[in-house]
This record gives structure tokens, C-alpha cells and sequence, in this order.
């Protein structure tokens, strides 16, 4: 294994293997690493499914890279042969001035998207999977849709490697320090150099920079799969995938039953953890929790078939953090997510490459520099 490289990339997730990608497409000379083998059940990228949609409430300033990032979701799943999207629509539910519809709404005006404003009763009749209180509205998206991180993950690698890139699995990083003007990354096994080092390794970020003192929380989240009573209703033509803001701030979504059932998560509201000691196990009593929130309004679900935990890596304002290293401009930090960043990914990767050839990039990413928040 060579010990000099252009660029190295801890962290080998939905952002780092992405970035991998982008790098050494870019014609650099990259080495990824990774504490696990990606992709892997440890971090934030698991889970069969991730959304996909572009109406973003959360703020405007997304849309123009999602829609960056599904040109390049459609490039990667030419250029590896596989399926790696399915577009479902998508349904944005909640009180018509709430958080999710209003947001929604205005991003989807803001960039000229195409969108219908939908009655509880109009929803109901579409798709009948989904029940919404009277008085709630939604926002109905065409382009939305699932994305499958796994695949995304290894196609991203899969690229890399055949590009030139290093690949290191099951070596973490202990350590990195500036060496003039380039930086020497230390793991377990080896030594490196390199003249950049982008950091994307998600829950576990804080103890990679332990100069900085980065507001992120790492929450534990579960996801669900319970069995349809009535398939039909929950087929991915007739079922899009589905975000609700059930009460005030608080939030869950679910998908079309897709192999292993219909999945279903709430968005936040997990326990704060540290990513080495966090429980893998799902009590009866959680699976009960989420039931309570959804059956109001969901068609009927059977037993739960399947959960997993994973991991959100949050800032406070739940937005990203992508930015350089205040001190040391040759160290990029790219992964906190919030919670919702894999669809991104293609784009973060690509946007990367771009920070670290040039300097730039054409996306507005202040809102996601390190600051006070
Ligand atoms: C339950 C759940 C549901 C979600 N749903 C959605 C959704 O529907 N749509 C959406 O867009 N987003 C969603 N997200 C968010 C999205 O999945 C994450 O934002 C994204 O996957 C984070 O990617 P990452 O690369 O930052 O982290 P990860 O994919 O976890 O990658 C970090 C990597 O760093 C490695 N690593 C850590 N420390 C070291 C070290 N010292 N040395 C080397 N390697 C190291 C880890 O092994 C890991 O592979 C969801 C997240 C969760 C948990």
C-alpha cells in the first residue's frame, strides 16, 4: 500500500464514499478508510431505503443540490448497472401552516416546481394507505422517491476502486496532524500522507477533531417494518412515500411496502447517545410507541417483521456541516446531516471534489458553514 496520497478520506459512508468517487474521478490520488466495512449497519446509511424529494421544507437553499444529486443518482445508476432509485412521489402532510406543508409549499414555489396542494379528503381517496386527519393538508411531489443507500454506497466504492482509488476497510483513523503544508493521518496500522484529508465520518466526527468544539449530537433512531393488512393499498403506484407532522414539531414518515414490508420511522425525538455504547435492541414498548403515532392515520398493519437503529448525526439548527477546518484549510469536514442528508450524497461527494481541486463550488453553502448555530 503506498503512504502518499493527493487526498485522504476517512470515513467511507453515503458522504465519503461519494466523495471517494468524485475525487477520483477528478483524476486525484485517493485513499479511503474506513473503521468498518462499508457499507455496514454501525453508522447512519442503513436500512434498505432513504427519501428522495425536492419540495424541501426544511429550507430553499436545498433544492438546487437535490436536483444536482438526481442528475447524478440517474449518472451512477448508468454507469453501474444498477437500480439505485424508483421514483414513488411524494406526499408532505400536516396542518396547512405547519413546518412540512408550509415549507413544502414555499420551496416548491420559490424554484418553480411541480406540486398539488391536496385536502385531507383528496388524500384519502388517492391513496387510501394514507388516513389524514380533517384539517391537515399535503403537498403531493411527482419527483419523489426511495433511493437504496446500500447500493448507493457500494456503486460509489465499487467506482472509486476502479478509478485508482486505495480502499482500506476495517482501519480507522486514530489521528491527524498539519506536516507543513500537508497533513500525516495516523491509524491503527499505518501512517499516511496526503495534501488534503476530508473527514465524513458521521456519528464519530467529534473525537476526529478534538480542537473544535462541534455542537453535534448523535441520536438513536429505529426503523420499522410491519406487515400490510391490505397489500394493495400500499403499492408504490399507489402509495408515495409519506412525511407527516403529526402534532406540533414532531414527525414521522413511511414508504411503500418494498420487500420487507411497509417501513416506517418517526423523524427525531430518539435518545441522545454515544455512538460506541448505543443499543442495538428494539423493545416491545417502542414498536408500541410508533404504532400509537400511526394507526390513527394508516391503513391497517400487521406484526412488526423487521427494525434496526441507526444513527442521526445532528447539528443544532438541523443542518449540515460541510466546511474547512477553521484552522487548517487543508482538512475538510463534511458529514453531520441531521438526519437527512443521504439524498445529497451524490452531490456532497461531487461538491468535494470541487472544494478540493478549486477552492469552489457553484452551490450556496453558507448556511451549512462552522459558526455558532
Ligand atoms: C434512521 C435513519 C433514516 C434516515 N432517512 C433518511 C432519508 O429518508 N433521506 C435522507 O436523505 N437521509 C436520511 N437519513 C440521513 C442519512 O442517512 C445520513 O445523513 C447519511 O447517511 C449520513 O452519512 P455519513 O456519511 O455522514 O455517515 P455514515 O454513512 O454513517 O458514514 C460514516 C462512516 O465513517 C466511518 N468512520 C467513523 N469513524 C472513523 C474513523 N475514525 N476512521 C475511519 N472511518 C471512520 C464509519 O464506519 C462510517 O462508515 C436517515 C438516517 C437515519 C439514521
Amino acid at each position: 500500500m503506498p503512504r502518499d496520497f493527493d487526498v485522504i478520506v476517512a470515513g467511507l459512508g453515503a458522504m465519503g464514499s461519494a466523495a471517494a468517487f468524485h475525487l477520483a474521478r477528478s483524476g486525484l490520488k485517493v485513499l479511503g478508510l474506513d473503521r468498518y466495512h462499508p457499507p455496514h449497519e454501525q453508522g447512519s446509511s442503513h436500512g434498505q431505503t432513504r427519501i428522495i424529494r425536492e419540495a424541501y421544507f426544511e429550507h430553499p437553499v436545498y433544492v438546487p443540490i437535490v436536483q444536482r444529486a438526481y442528475e447524478l443518482w440517474t449518472a451512477l445508476e448508468q454507469e453501474s448497472g444498477q437500480q439505485l432509485f424508483i421514483q414513488t412521489g411524494g406526499l408532505m402532510i400536516g396542518p396547512p401552516k405547519g413546518v412540512v406543508v408550509r415549507g413544502a409549499h414555499t420551496s416548491a414555489e420559490l424554484h418553480g416546481l411541480k406540486y398539488e396542494y391536496l385536502s385531507a379528503p383528496e388524500i384519502r381517496e388517492r391513496f387510501p394507505a394514507l388516513r389524514p386527519a380533517r384539517g391537515m393538508a399535503g403537498i403531493l411531489e411527482p419527483r419523489a422517491g426511495v433511493l437504496f443507500p446500500e447500493r448507493c454506497i457500494e456503486a460509489h466504492l465499487r467506482l472509486a476502486r476502479s478509478r485508482g482509488t486505495a480502499l482500506s476497510f476495517g482501519e480507522e483513523m486514530v489521528g491527524w496532524q498539519l506536516a507543513g503544508e500537508r497533513v500525516r493521518v495516523r491509524t491503527a496500522k499505518a501512517e499516511y500522507r496526503a495534501d488534503r484529508l476530508v473527514i465524513s465520518a458521521g456519528s464519530w466526527l467529534q473525537r476526529l477533531v478534538p480542537d473544535l468544539e462541534v455542537p453535534v449530537t448523535v441520536e438513536r433512531q429505529i426503523l420499522f417494518w410491519f406487515e400490510p393488512h391490505e397489500r394493495s393499498v400500499w403499492q408504490s403506484d399507489r402509495c408515495p412515500i409519506h412525511l407527516w407532522e403529526y402534532s406540533d414539531g414532531r414527525f414521522f414518515y413511511g414508504f411503500p411496502a418494498l420487500g420487507h414490508g411497509v417501513k416506517l420511522a418517526r423523524h427525531h425525538q430518539g435518545a441522545m447517545v454515544d455512538p460506541e455504547r448505543v443499543s442495538r435492541e428494539v423493545k416491545p414498548h417502542e414498536t408500541a410507541a410508533l404504532r400509537r403515532v400511526t394507526r390513527p392515520l394508516l391503513a391497517p398493519l400487521g406484526r412488526c417483521v423487521m427494525s434496526t437503529v441507526c444513527l442521526y448525526t445532528n447539528m443544532p439548527d438541523g443542518h449540515f456541516l460541510i466546511d474547512h477546518h477553521p484552522a487548517c484549510p487543508q482538512v475538510l469536514i463534511v458529514s453531520p446531516c441531521s438526519g437527512h442528508g443521504f439524498k445529497f450524497s451524490s452531490a456532497i461527494g461531487e461538491i468535494v471534489a470541487g472544494l478540493v481541486r478549486t477552492g469552489q463550488t457553484r452551490f450556496d453553502l453558507e448556511l451549512f458553514r462552522y459558526r455558532e448555530r
